[in-house]
């Protein structure tokens, strides 16, 4: 089969750009290299809803963050994505940093952001009471807000896929040629995939399957971003996101609680090896616990529960790169999307759905298109009675496998058979949030697996962590 559009990368940006397609009457294929979706940038982030106020206006990342902050509460809203708009705060520390403020407050009104407020520091801490006392002047962005950046992604493939389009994992994109007016894009294994246009949302790879085409004219920068996250216990030290005066380097260190209650701090912005060194560091990870507790000063890093780190796509220009490939035809780059990619993603889909319009591709209205995807954390919002009438009908839903974040079975089988089909225990853990918990899996995962291994009909020792080599058993005993 030929396919109209081929995605290349399936983070937020794919999965935006895959779902907006399926608004057309189009073949859509999203191709992947890893076992999952969302296992690149989309899942290793702040999380952050970002109020609007940094980008350099006129840019790229200025209009499409401004752009996509209603659209990101609307989708999230459609897709039942976990969100809260929290607000932020931007927090300058004496004399000599409040201009800052003053200067992100100017850029906020020009990037057509509304709401915003300065406070002083006692007015801030009237409203979040653990901010140190060296807070001296505040930006006070209340449209800013948290989401769930893999839950944000994998809705957004499984709406597209909803909607018609067909996801291949495990497809490492290795070479791209055309011929005819066809491109043939095949993998490291051989396989092969045709398409009449391609979209690059490669991520912190965009830069090499661009130059597959004939496109080098940029060049990704890896900069890791490292993260400690800390026990629902301390979840409540602040309910906004809490940023510092931000450098040439990024937003700086935050902290701030997620949409499951925990709590955030980093990240970091280290310039790494490569786009695939995502591994923490005792120095990273020093940087967040000193850095944060400038901010907040009671965070209490006995209660970490884990560490991760991301790496952000970034080029020299420092904007986004959403355009026409150079020198190859019905190919469009969406690249260098780093912060704020996540706030921006449903406008940088429109946009970049536009631009494959301008170059020829027919977008006729798909009336079948659906927007919506049932709720994958439905029992959780019922109430005891409702829960108690729903589990006599369906037994599974009362049967808990993660007891930290009292996750059934139910919603474990659900995150197996639904698009996209979870295979692996990580690929559950980021669809039910069974295993992010204290015990970070120490109980249920050889349920899970179990599980997984039930219902591919598979022996458990074929059940990975996160697919390819990463079996977890090895035979019976
Ligand atoms: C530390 C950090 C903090 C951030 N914080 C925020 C924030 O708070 N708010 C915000 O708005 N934004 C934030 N961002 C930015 C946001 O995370 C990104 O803009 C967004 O996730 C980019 O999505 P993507 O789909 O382009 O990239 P990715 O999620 O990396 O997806 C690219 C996909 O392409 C796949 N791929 C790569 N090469 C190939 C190949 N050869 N063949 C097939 N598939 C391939 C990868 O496996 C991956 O799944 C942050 C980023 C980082 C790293």
């Amino acid at each position: 089969m030929i396919y109209d559009v081929i995605v290349a990368g399936a983070g937020v940006i794919g999965g935006m750009v895959a779902r907006e397609l399926t608004k057309y009457k189009l073949n859509v294929c999203i191709l992947e290299k890893e076992s999952d979706v969302a296992c690149g940038a989309s899942k290793a982030n702040s999380g952050i809803i970002h109020g609007g106020f940094d980008p350099e206006p006129e840019t790229l990342k200025a209009k499409m963050n401004t752009a996509g902050i209603s659209k990101l509460y609307e989708t999230a809203k459609m897709l039942h994505v976990p969100h809260k708009q929290n607000g932020s705060l931007v927090c300058a520390f004496g004399e000599e940093e409040e201009p800052a403020i003053h200067e992100l407050y100017e850029r906020g009104l020009e990037n057509g952001i509304q709401g915003m407020s300065i406070l002083t520091g006692d007015e801030a801490r009237a409203l979040e009471p653990e901010l140190s006392e060296a807070i001296t002047l505040v930006l006070n962005i209340p449209s800013a807000g948290i989401i769930c950046p893999y839950e944000l992604t994998i809705a957004a493939v499984g709406n597209a896929m909803d909607n018609g389009a067909t996801l291949k994992t495990n497809f490492e994109i290795a070479a791209i040629q055309r011929a005819n007016g066809i491109y043939t894009v095949t993998a490291k294994d051989g396989q092969s995939v045709q398409g009449r246009f391609v979209v690059n949302c490669a991520g912190a790879y965009s830069d090499k399957i661009s130059a597959m085409v004939g496109d080098d004219s940029f060049t990704i920068i890896p900069r890791a971003g490292e993260y400690l996250l800390l026990d629902k216990s301390e979840g409540v030290r602040v309910s906004r996101t809490i940023f510092q005066v931000p450098s040439k380097e990024g937003k700086g260190i935050l902290v701030s609680p997620t949409v499951d209650n925990n709590l955030l701090t980093g990240p970091t912005a280290l310039r790494v090896r490569t786009s695939g060194s995502t591994e923490t560091t005792d120095d990273g990870l020093a940087i967040v616990r000193n850095l944060s507790k400038k901010s907040v000063p009671g965070v209490d890093y006995r209660q970490v529960i884990t560490s991760f780190s991301g790496v952000r796509a970034s080029v020299a220009t420092g904007d986004f790169i959403i355009e026409p490939a150079k020198n190859a035809e019905n190919f469009v780059n969406v690249a260098a999307i780093d912060s704020p990619g996540l706030t921006s993603c449903v406008a940088i889909a429109e946009y970049a759905v536009e631009i494959l319009g301008s170059i020829g591709l027919e977008l006729l209205a798909n009336p079948a298109f659906d927007g919506t995807r049932p709720d994958p954390h439905f029992i959780k919002k019922m109430s005891d009675e409702e829960k108690s009438a729903y589990i006599a009908e369906h037994p599974a839903y009362g049967r808990i496998i993660c007891r930290c974040e009292m996750v059934s079975e139910g919603e474990i089988r659900d995150a197996i058979r639904r698009n996209p089909p979870a295979h692996d225990v990580d690929g559950v853990k980021r669809r039910t949030r069974s295993g992010m918990g204290r015990c970070q899996g120490g109980f249920c995962m050889p349920y899970v697996m179990k599980l997984i291994a039930e219902e591919n009909g598979v022996p458990m020792e074929q059940v990975t962590k996160k697919g390819k080599d990463s079996n977890l058993a090895t035979g019976r005993i």
